[in-house]
C-alpha cells in the first residue's frame, strides 16, 4: 500500500532567499516529494491521501548539525563523559537520535567519538562508526556521516580514547587506520598542547590531507586558535571546526580555497547559562565569565570576518563534545544571526550549505522528486530564527 500525505496551505522557508512563500501545498508519497504547488492550484491527490492542515506553520528543510558528537551527552561536565563505557555511549546516542529528530535535524555530522570496543559488533574503533552502520535505513534515525576518532597531539584535550600523533608519518598512518575502520571523513585536532603553537607543520598536515583525499575522504580540522587554523588551511583541509580566531587574512584565504567554517557559537551561549545554573568556577566565577565573554566576542568576530569574505558557513552545535545538547541547533542559527548573518543566510547554513559540506545534494533541500525531509515549525524563520525551536511536525517521522 502506498502512503501519501498532503501538507496543505503552509508557508515555505528554504534558506534560498529572504522571502517566505505563502499558500503552498506539498504532496509526499512513499517518503518522497511528489509535487509542490500553490494551494489554490494543487495537482492531483491520490485517493486515500492523508490531509495535514498546515496553515499557520512554516515548512523548513530538515536541518544538518554540522558538528556533533552522537556518543556524548553534553552538559556542563561534558568532558567527563568521554570516558563513559561504550554501553553507556550507545545509550546516549539512542537518546540523541530522538532529540535530533524532535528538533527537526535530519543529518548529524559526527566529528569525533571515543575509541572503544563496540558492545554489539565487537569491533575496536570509534564508537560512532558502529552506530552509524546500525542506524542506516532505520525509520526515525538521523542520517550520519562520521569522522571516526580525533587525531591529536599528546597534551591537548581529546585524551586517552583518541588517536595520538607526534609527527607526519603517524598522521598518515592514523588517516589510513580511520578510513580502514570505515570513517567517512577525517578529523584532525589542530589545537596543540600550547594554545598558540600549531601541533604539526603545514607539510606534515598536507601529506595527511593528501592521503585522505587520495582515498576520496574529506578532512576537517578542529581549531580554536589562529596558528592551527592557518596551518590547516594552508595544508588544504576542507573545513575548519569552531574557528574562534579567524582574522580577515585567513578568511580571504579560506574563501579563495573554498574552505568551509563550521561555527559552534552556541557553546558560549550555553556557558552563559551555566554562570547562573551551576557553581562551577570557570562558568560562575568572575574571571571565568570574563574569559568566556572575551572568547565569545572573538568567535563572533571570526564569523563576521568569514561571512564578509564569502566563506561558506555551516552551523554546528558541538553537542556532546561541548556543552550543548542534541536538540539545540536552533540556538546556533540564532547565534549566527546575532553575529551578523541575515536570518535566511543562517537558515542556509543549517540546511543546504551543510549539504554542500557533506557532499550530499539532497541534504537540507526541499524539492520535487527529493526526499520528504522537512519539518513544520511555527513562526517565520526568515525574520525570527527562534521559530526553528517551535517544531510542530516532522515529515520523515513514521506515524
Ligand atoms: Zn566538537
Amino acid at each position: 500500500m502506498t502512503t501519501a500525505t498532503v501538507y496543505r496551505d503552509g508557508a515555505v522557508a528554504d534558506g534560498r532567499s529572504a522571502q517566505l512563500r505563502l499558500g503552498v501545498s506539498v504532496l509526499v508519497a512513499d517518503g518522497r516529494i511528489a509535487w509542490i504547488r500553490p494551494t489554490d492550484d494543487e495537482d492531483q491527490i491520490p485517493p486515500g491521501t492523508e490531509i495535514v492542515d498546515a496553515i499557520g506553520s512554516t515548512i523548513v528543510p530538515g536541518m544538518i548539525d554540522g558538528h556533533s558528537h552522537l556518543t556524548l551527552p553534553g552538559g556542563a561536565r561534558w568532558r567527563d563523559h568521554m570516558n563513559d563505557a561504550p554501553e553507556r555511549q550507545l545509550a546516549t546516542a539512542e537518546h540523541n537520535a530522538r532529540l535530533l529528530a524532535s528538533a527537526g535535524v535530519r543529518w548529524a555530522r559526527d566529528v569525533g567519538a571515543p575509541m572503544g570496543i563496540d558492545p554489539i559488533d565487537g569491533r575496536e574503533r570509534a564508537i560512532s562508526l558502529g552506530i552509524r552502520d546500525r542506524w542506516r535505513g532505520r525509520d526515525g534515525y538521523p542520517y550520519v556521516r562520521a569522522a571516526g576518532s580525533w587525531v591529536f597531539r599528546a597534551g591537548s584535550i581529546p585524551g586517552p580514547r583518541a588517536v595520538e600523533c607526534e609527527d607526519g608519518a603517524c598522521l598518515v598512518a592514523a588517516v589510513d587506520r580511520q578510513l580502514d575502520d570505515g570513517a567517512d571523513f577525517i578529523k584532525l585536532y589542530l589545537d596543540g598542547p600550547e594554545p598558540n603553537v600549531a601541533p604539526w607543520s603545514v607539510d606534515e598536515v598536507r601529506v595527511a590531507v593528501d592521503a585522505a583525499h587520495a582515498r576520496g575522504a574529506r578532512v576537517t580540522a578542529h581549531s580554536t586558535h589562529l596558528p592551527g587554523a592557518r596551518v590547516a588551511v594552508a595544508a588544504g583541509v576542507d573545513s575548519i571546526e569552531h574557528g574562534f580566531e579567524i582574522d580577515a587574512d585567513l578568511a580571504a584565504t579560506m574563501a579563495a580555497r573554498d574552505t568551509t567554517l563550521v561555527s559552534t557559537l552556541s557553546v558560549f551561549a550555553s556557558w552563559r547559562g551555566f554562570a547562573t545554573t551551576t557553581t562551577i568556577e570557570r562558568f560562575a566565577g568572575a574571571d571565568g565569565r570574563r574569559a568566556a565573554g572575551e572568547r565569545e566576542e572573538g568567535a563572533r568576530a571570526s564569523v563576521r570576518a568569514a561571512h564578509k569574505a564569502g566563506v561558506r558557513i555551516v552551523t554546528g552545535t558541538d553537542f556532546g563534545g561541548g556543552s550543548t545538547r542534541a536538540n539545540q541547533l536552533a540556538w546556533e542559527v540564532e547565534c549566527l544571526v546575532e553575529a551578523g548573518l541575515e536570518p535566511w543566510q543562517a537558515l542556509a547554513s543549517a540546511t543546504w550549505r551543510g549539504g554542500e559540506l557533506l557532499g550530499e545534494p539532497d541534504a537540507g533541500v526541499i524539492g520535487e522528486g527529493g526526499p520528504a525531509d522537512f519539518a513544520l515549525v511555527h513562526g517565520d524563520p526568515l525574520s525570527d530564527p527562534g521559530a526553528l525551536w517551535r517544531v510542530w511536525r516532522i515529515a520523515w517521522e513514521p506515524g
